[in-house]
């Protein structure tokens, strides 16, 4: 049991709160699943980047897959070894290429041929030799949201079968370029195995041709998106989703690697906010609380789901829509859902916020990003601090004329 009322008290609100034990033991079962081959699990950083979450991964033994430098760095900063950070995204500028061969990290993901040229002339004037994998895009729907789904050829993630296979023959007759590993990702929150296997299959065959033309990938990269419980969603449970790539994977020897963001951070978190006021404007009832789409934007952004619990209330329970203080009318947690009468000050816990809520946070408003908490082996202690109004302006406050 978590004791939210302590930590308000301690920490004040709004406050995300992270459970690193549920963290590891999501690590631990999915590491598990994947035991019968050799395995590396690339936590995706841009999930909840926090450096005291990815320490807490790499310490386990987790990698890093990381989608800009700055990712990069705080894989290094959190002690993650080079040899099991990858570098994956479209967009890549050339300095974000040169900083990731400098620092010999295990590989980076291309997304198109166009980068594989920038890669060999960064790589060519630092005189290294830049090991690369491809992000092929199956063209595969993976039926989720289409905001978060990344593997059809309307998505702008990755290359074609076809163009990847012209791109791994020019990567192996490149001095500057080590073509070492194969990647695919096809979607956030997947909550069906087919689309996966199917994925994976394709890959896998790609692969096999490969073979035939002396190109011998190492590592199989299966991306990440394994659904986490929002609401009632049945999930992929690890041990099926490894034995449905393994069986892709017949006659390959070949490290399988998977980037899972949501899946091993998502249900660890909490977000924890109180109740300022309660309104009713004709027949609608509003709990307004002190936490904003500033602070977790998903229902803003994506109409996302997030179970919502007030503390220790449960009488009088009739339809509100929960919001915060900015505005905007998409400030709001949830539309029309059934709550107890609450007072000022009742504390309202936001379900599954451990992935892709702090990090999407802004200062909209001016309002400053919150704090943030780890809990492990029944401690809490701080791992970031709440921002100041002098955080927020003291990169603008010297250019008052
Ligand atoms: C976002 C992303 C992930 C992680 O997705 P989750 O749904 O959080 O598991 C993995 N790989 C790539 C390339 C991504 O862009």
């Amino acid at each position: 049991m978590i004791n939210f009322q302590a930590l308000s008290e301690t920490y004040g609100t709004p406050l995300y709160i992270y459970n690193f034990d549920h963290i590891t033991e999501r690590y631990n079962a999915l590491k598990e699943a994947f035991r019968a081959k050799k395995s590396l699990i690339c936590y995706a950083v841009k999930a909840n980047s926090n450096l005291s979450v990815v320490k807490h991964l790499g310490d386990l033994g987790a990698g890093c897959d990381c989608v800009s430098i700055g990712e990069v760095q705080r894989a290094f900063l959190a002690g993650v070894p080079s040899y099991k950070i990858i570098f994956s995204g479209v967009g890549k500028k050339d300095e974000e290429l040169k900083e990731a061969i400098e620092k010999d990290i295990l590989m980076i993901n291309l997304e198109s041929e166009a980068e594989l040229a920038r890669v060999e002339i960064q790589a060519k004037a630092l005189g290294k030799v830049a090991r690369i994998s491809i992000r092929v895009n199956p063209n595969i729907d993976p039926k989720t949201h289409p905001y978060i789904s990344t593997g059809l050829s309307s998505n702008k993630f990755g290359v074609d079968i076809e163009d990847a296979k012209r791109m791994y023959i020019k990567a192996k007759n490149s001095e500057f370029l080590d073509p070492v590993g194969i990647h695919f990702h096809i979607g956030s929150q997947l909550t069906e195995l087919e689309p996966i296997r199917e994925s994976s299959e394709l890959v896998a065959d790609l692969v096999r041709n490969l073979k035939v033309l002396d190109i011998n990938l190492k590592f199989f990269d299966i991306g990440g998106g394994l659904g986490i419980k929002y609401k009632n969603e049945e999930l992929i449970k690890p041990y099926d989703y490894a034995q449905a790539i393994f069986s892709t994977l017949t006659t390959l020897d070949v490290t399988i690697m998977c980037e899972p963001g949501r899946f091993l951070v998502g249900e660890s978190g909490y977000f924890l906010t109180k109740v300022l006021y309660e309104k009713t404007n004709g027949d609608k009832r509003f709990v307004i609380v002190d936490g904003a789409m500033n602070d977790l934007i998903r229902p803003a952004l994506y109409n996302a789901y997030h179970q919502i619990e007030v503390l220790e209330k449960e009488d009088n329970i009739s339809l509100a829509d929960v919001v915060g203080p900015v505005c905007e009318s998409g400030d709001f947690f949830a539309k029309d859902i059934e709550i107890p009468a609450t007072e000022h000050n009742d504390l309202i816990i936001i379900k599954a916020a451990g992935a892709y809520c702090y990090t999407m946070s802004s200062n909209y408003n001016t309002r400053g990003k919150v704090a943030e908490v780890a809990l492990e082996d029944g401690k809490d202690r701080l791992i970031r601090k709440r921002e100041t109004f002098d955080d927020m302006i003291a990169l603008e406050k010297e250019f008052i004329q």
